[in-house]
């Protein structure tokens, strides 16, 4: 057993030949996620996560989702890092309404957003076309990297790729219609939606709040026209991919003032020649300092962004 990886050991945990062969250790305080929804609009909840990156401490429980009440059962939007908060995201919900789950939405293919949806499997599983088939390309390297991450916590979790592409302007689930934005910027497709009923606007992780950004996969430019589209909507709330429930419009403000921020900070020590560490030892300014995951987060933009911008920003011929 000692030449399987740590996503095969704990993916097989689940047969009986495997469970015998276990020490008693690995049984011992089993993990659960405390899930707690909080009612933000007319039969909405949100899940607020930990502004924090992945720990094994955290579960990776640092993602906001939405539980929608409809007629037919309740609508998630985001299922969550593991097959085991998907599992504590399907208790909340038969808890809010009887009737369960109808159905789900995924805002986009990061695997704190999508790796709960094998428990809903069975149901549609909505996402845009390209949010689809990114989840199929980068899942498993994904997974790869949630079980060393989280450990345990991942136990029996595999990628399960959204299974119903949306297409039209306007999904209805059980008598409740939502508007679907289909955006991009903080990775090639990014899905928001406005809720018909209430004005609430989910914007997936378009907008973080007190929370600093991430950008392994985003454009910047791209990012920025997404929260003119997002601006331009007036929602009644908007809930952030990261950090708790917005009523002002300060999780647009504050994601376009910090890509904004770093996108300069990075041209300019690429102009002064800095190298990464040289950046990483610069201060933060105080309105991004004491936002979650910094200055982690700031340090992976770096090395997300800076290679780019370091290459754009040499003279032709060099
Ligand atoms: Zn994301």
């Amino acid at each position: 057993m000692t030449d399987l990886t740590k996503r095969q050991f704990l993916g097989a945990v689940g047969s009986t030949a495997v469970i015998a062969a276990l020490p008693k250790s690995v049984f011992a305080a089993p993990l659960s996620y405390d899930l707690a929804p909080v009612q933000v609009a007319d039969g909405i909840w949100m899940i607020e996560g930990r502004t924090e990156y992945f720990s094994a401490e955290n579960g990776g429980a640092i993602v906001n989702c939405a539980l929608i009440e409809t007629e037919a059962g309740i609508v998630l939007v985001d299922t969550g890092p593991s097959r085991k908060y998907g599992e504590a995201l399907l208790d909340v919900a038969r808890g809010l309404n009887g009737r369960g789950v109808a159905g789900v939405m995924i805002t986009h293919h990061h695997p704190d957003h999508f790796f709960g949806n094998q428990v809903f499997s069975d149901k549609p599983i909505h996402a845009l076309p390209e949010t689809r088939a990114l989840a199929e390309s980068q899942g498993d390297g994904f997974a790869d990297n949630m079980y060393r991450l989280l450990g345990d916590w991942m136990r029996g979790t595999e990628p399960a790729p959204p299974n119903t592409d949306v297409s039209s302007s306007v999904i209805s689930i059980g008598g409740r219609s939502f508007e679907t934005l289909p955006l991009s910027g903080h990775t090639g497709a990014d899905l928001a939606i406005l809720d018909q009923k209430t004005g609430l606007l989910i914007a997936g992780d378009l907008a973080f709040l007190n929370r600093a950004p991430t950008t392994p996969h985003a454009d910047l430019p791209t990012w920025r026209a997404a929260l003119d589209v997002l601006t331009e909507k007036n929602a009644s709330a908007i809930l952030p991919g990261h950090g708790p429930l917005d009523t002002s419009g300060a999780s647009l403000a504050q994601t376009r003032d910090y890509l904004d921020w770093l996108e300069a900070t990075l041209k300019q020590a690429a102009l002064d020649g800095l190298d990464m560490v040289e950046i990483m030892d610069e201060p933060l300014p105080d309105r991004f300092a004491g936002m979650g995951a910094m200055p982690q987060e700031f340090h992976r933009s770096i090395a997300h962004l800076y290679p780019q911008i370091e290459r754009d920003s040499m003279p032709l011929g060099q």
